[in-house]
């Protein structure tokens, strides 16, 4: 039985722009459904997958061509099969809205900003596994292990190699009247900016980072719009000759195969890890959460423990270009091009913690509105 009346479902899946596909890893390989087939599907599938023993149901803000390999290997490893709903929105809202029914086990997602959400909107219930907490240092995951992080990704400058002479920056820099009109970035209000403007207020407290925030505000050359790499397409294009990004960007970019243009946006720029000499670069997670009324908490806990290990954690490094938590993991040779830096140490649970304080700067400050006003 699925307790979600039809229409309401219905609605909720409308509102959706992205298509929502269901995925058996282990079983099959993977299978979509258009949001009507998934309509009528779902609720046989999610039901079936919550009362067959020891598969593990997924809610995956992550992508199939990140997760797939993943959950192939925890299957070869433990025999467990696995089923997974992508998404690229609204499944935290939807946990909560499936309430003590939901067949969610285990929800996927990145940012602090969505960890933290998952646990402030009641889904989620906290872990204890000696394996996990071995495998994931503290600043990584919550004290009550309600969340825990799986990759580690940096946000990074991202500077002309025609136009910018130095090798190294700061982000209290960015704010440096010698950037006047310079610098390109996305929406002050995204998940990835709100964290690290939160590192800034943690660091340098609330007035100074206000004061920085409009220094930045300044030297931008265009209103914030579009993702990362549009900002370091700006950078190639001229526009501007520096640009902030999250390091998988780089790997994303100098690999895309079917977007071969970007490989030249990669090229025109160099990455350089802010702070390196004093705090080290901000740095965000991608991670995960067990449901609150996970139907299948043995062998999910499985999956969490399996994802926090050396083998998962090369898969991700191999695959989406990121850090792994697990310490002495080696990183991908790709990775490692981009060259050592030292992280911020600050607790990913402070940052959470200051995000609301960080996103009121943004408005307070107009940054959205871009140099000109
Ligand atoms: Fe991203």
């Amino acid at each position: 039985m699925f307790l979600f009346p039809a229409a309401l479902l219905k609605r909720k899946l409308k509102a959706c722009s992205y298509s929502l596909v269901v995925a058996t890893f282990g079983v099959v390989s993977l299978s979509s459904f258009s949001n009507s087939t998934f309509l009528a599907t779902e609720a046989h599938a999610a039901d079936k997958a919550a009362t067959e023993k020891g598969v593990v149901n997924i809610y995956s803000y992550r992508q199939p061509y990140l997760v797939k390999p993943l959950l192939e290997e925890f299957t070869k490893q433990t025999g467990i099969q696995t089923k997974v709903i992508f998404a690229k929105k609204g499944l935290i809202e939807r946990i909560a809205a499936e309430g003590k029914l939901s067949p969610a086990d285990v929800l996927l997602t990145v940012d602090i900003g969505r960890l933290s959400a998952a646990v402030e909107k009641g889904i989620s219930q906290p872990v204890k596994s000696s394996a996990i907490e071995g495998n994931i240092p503290a600043k990584y995951r919550s004290a009550k292990g309600d969340w825990f992080g799986l990759t580690v990704r940096s946000r990074v400058v991202y500077a002309s190699k025609d136009r910018v002479g130095q090798d190294a920056i700061s982000y209290e820099e960015l704010a440096d009247p010698k950037w006047r009109g310079k610098i390109c970035m996305r929406s002050g209000q995204h998940v990835y900016n709100v964290a690290m403007i939160a590192s800034m207020i943690a660091h340098n407290g609330t007035e100074k980072t206000k004061t920085w925030l409009k220094g930045l505000k300044a030297n931008l050359a265009r209103k914030p719009s579009g993702n990362d790499r549009a900002q370091i397409k700006a950078v190639f294009a001229g526009q501007c000759d520096l640009a902030i990004g999250n390091t998988y960007y780089m790997g994303k970019m100098q690999n895309n195969e079917k977007k071969p243009e970007q490989k030249k946006w990669a090229a025109s720029v160099k990455l350089l890890f802010p702070n390196t000499k004093t705090r080290g670069a901000h740095v965000n997670l991608s991670g995960m959460v067990l449901a609150k009324h996970a139907p299948n908490k043995e062998a999910a806990v499985k999956l969490m423990e399996f994802l926090s290990s050396e083998k998962a954690q090369q898969i991700y490094s191999k695959v989406n270009f990121e850090y792994p938590v697990k310490e002495g993991v080696a990183w991908s040779d790709l990775v490692k091009s981009w060259g050592e830096f030292k992280a911020d140490d600050l607790a990913l649970d402070k940052i959470a913690e200051l995000r609301k304080a960080a996103s009121l700067l943004v408005d307070e400050t107009d940054l959205n509105n871009g140099p000109s006003s």
